[in-house]
C-alpha cells in the first residue's frame, strides 16, 4: 500500500474493503459464518490465549464485521472500533469495560432519553451511579468528576434540543481528572465531526441512524483514540490482573489496545450484544454514501429551519446552525459544514397544536427515529422522552409543544408543502394561533 493520506471520501469507499483476496470479489464477502476452523489444537490454544489474533466464533468477531469496524475507525480517526448489536450496547459495552459496582460517572443531562434510562435506572442497579450535569457548565462538569468518576460522557449534538458539546473544553477537564471523554457522535456523524481530532478518547455510535441511512438496520458501534493512558492507575479494570481472562492484565498486555481489547474479549464476550454479520455489511453499504448524504440532509435542514423561522405560528426553532442560536459558535468551531439534520421547534398552541400538526402531515412519517433518508417528526415529551420525570424533562430541555424533525432526503419544496399544512391544521385547533399570525 502507498503511504498517501487519502480523503475521507476514499476512505469511506475503500478502508477496510479492498477486494477479496480469495475470490476477487469487489463488494464487500458476507461472512454469515458463527464459527472458524482452527490451523490445529497449537492455533486454537494460541487464539484462545490472545497470543495470536485472528477468527473464533462471530460473537466476539467476524471478517464481515471487522471490515466495517476498520472503515468506522478510519473515518473517526480512532485506533480501532468495536461494532455492536445497538447504539445502546455500545454505550453499555463502553462503560462496563471502565466502571464497575461502586464507581461513578458524570453524564450530560441533554442525553437521549434512553440514554439517561440506561445511566439513571438499569446502571444505577448495577452500582454505577451517575452525576447529569448541563454540558456548557463546565465549572459544573468539573465539580461533578470525583475521586471514583471513570468517564465523562456527551452527545455532540446533545438529543433532542440540539446543543453542542464544547469538546475541546469538556476533554481537557476529563483529563485533569484522569478519565476518559465518550463522546456520543450519532447526530454529527464523522463526516460532520470527529471528535477524536478535539481531545475526545472514545466515540460511541447509534449507527442505527445517519450510519445506516435509510431505516433498515440496527447497529452501533465503539471507536478509541488510542491515545488514553490506561495503565496510569485510574482504571483499575483495565490495569490489575482481571479474574476474566485468567488474570490478564489488558494495560500491560496490549497498551494502546486495552480499552478495545477488553470491551471485546470479556465484556462483549460476556454481555453478547453482537452485531448480526448481515447488519455490519449493510452499515458498510451506509459509510460508502455518508459523504453524499450528509451536505443533503444539512441543506435540506436549514431549509425547513428558515421556513420554520419565517412562520407567526412558531414560538422557537433550535438548530445550533441558526446564527443566533446560543450554540451558533461552537457549531461554526465543531460542525463547520453544518449542525446536522435533526432539530426542534415549538409552536405556540402548545401539545393540542402539536398533536394536531403531526397528524396532518404526509410526507413526514410520525416515528421514533432520526438519521433516516425520510423525513421523520416526532413530539418527545409522549414518546422518546415519556419515562422521564419533569424534572428529568426539564434539565434535558425537552418543553411540552417540542416537535423533533429529522430532515431528510427529499426534494425540500415537497417537504415545506407538507409543513405549510401542518401549520394550518395547528392553527385550526388553536385559534389563538391566527391571532398571532395578524
Ligand atoms: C438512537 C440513539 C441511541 C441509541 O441507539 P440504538 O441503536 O437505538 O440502540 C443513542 N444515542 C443517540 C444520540 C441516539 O439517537
Amino acid at each position: 500500500m502507498s503511504d498517501r493520506r487519502f480523503g475521507f471520501r476514499t476512505r469511506a469507499l475503500h478502508a477496510g474493503t479492498p477486494p477479496d483476496g480469495e475470490t476477487g470479489a469487489r463488494a464487500l464477502p458476507l461472512h454469515l459464518s458463527t464459527a472458524f476452523v482452527f490451523d490445529s489444537t497449537e492455533h486454537a490454544a494460541e487464539l484462545f490465549a490472545l497470543r495470536t489474533y485472528g477468527n473464533i466464533y462471530t460473537r466476539i468477531g467476524n471478517p464481515t464485521v471487522a471490515a466495517f469496524e476498520e472503515k468506522l475507525a478510519s473515518l473517526e480517526g480512532g485506533l480501532g472500533a468495536l461494532a455492536t448489536a445497538s447504539g445502546l450496547a455500545a454505550q453499555l459495552i463502553t462503560i462496563l469495560s471502565v466502571a464497575q459496582q461502586g464507581d461513578h460517572l458524570v453524564a450530560s443531562a441533554n442525553l437521549y432519553g434512553g440514554t439517561v434510562t440506561q445511566f439513571s435506572v438499569t446502571l444505577q442497579r448495577m452500582g454505577i451511579e451517575t452525576t447529569f450535569v448541563a454540558p456548557g457548565d463546565l465549572d459544573a462538569v468539573r465539580a461533578a468528576l470525583r475521586e471514583n468518576t471513570r468517564a465523562l460522557f456527551v452527545e455532540t449534538i446533545g438529543n433532542p434540543n440540539g446543543n453542542v458539546a464544547d469538546i475541546a473544553a469538556l476533554a481537557a477537564l476529563a483529563h485533569e481528572a484522569g478519565v476518559p471523554l465518550v463522546v456520543d457522535n450519532t447526530f454529527a456523524t464523522p463526516y460532520l465531526c470527529r471528535p477524536i481530532e478535539h481531545g475526545a478518547d472514545i466515540v460511541v455510535h447509534s449507527a442505527t441512524k445517519f450510519i445506516g441511512g435509510h431505516g433498515t438496520v440496527m447497529g452501533g458501534a465503539i471507536v478509541e483514540s488510542g491515545l488514553f493512558p490506561w495503565g496510569a492507575g485510574r482504571h483499575p479494570l483495565l490495569s490489575t490482573p482481571s479474574p476474566g481472562y485468567h488474570g490478564l492484565n489488558f494495560a500491560e498486555t496490549f497498551g494502546e489496545y486495552a480499552f478495545l481489547q477488553r470491551a471485546r474479549v470479556e465484556v462483549l464476550r460476556d454481555v453478547g450484544a453482537s452485531i448480526s454479520p448481515m447488519n455490519a455489511w449493510l452499515l458498510v453499504q451506509g459509510l460508502e454514501t455518508l459523504a453524499m448524504r450528509m451536505p443533503q440532509h444539512v441543506e435540506n435542514a436549514r431549509a425547513v429551519a428558515a421556513f420554520l423561522r419565517g412562520r407567526s405560528e412558531v414560538a422557537w426553532v433550535s438548530y445550533a446552525d441558526l446564527p443566533d442560536s446560543p450554540d451558533h459558535s461552537l457549531a461554526e468551531r465543531y460542525l463547520p459544514l453544518g449542525a446536522g439534520a435533526v432539530f426542534t421547534f415549538g409552536l405556540h398552541g402548545g401539545r393540542d397544536a402539536g398533536r394536531a400538526f403531526i397528524e396532518a402531515l404526509e410526507l413526514w412519517s410520525h416515528l421514533a427515529n432520526v438519521g433516516d433518508a425520510k423525513s421523520l417528526v416526532i413530539h418527545p415529551a409522549s414518546t422518546t422522552h415519556q419515562q422521564l420525570t419533569d424534572e428529568q424533562l426539564r434539565a434535558g430541555g425537552v418543553l411540552p409543544e417540542m416537535v423533533r424533525l429529522s430532515v431528510g432526503l427529499e426534494d425540500v419544496d415537497d417537504l415545506i408543502w407538507d409543513l405549510e399544512r401542518g401549520l394550518a391544521a395547528a392553527v385550526a385547533v388553536a385559534p389563538a394561533l391566527s391571532d398571532a399570525r395578524a
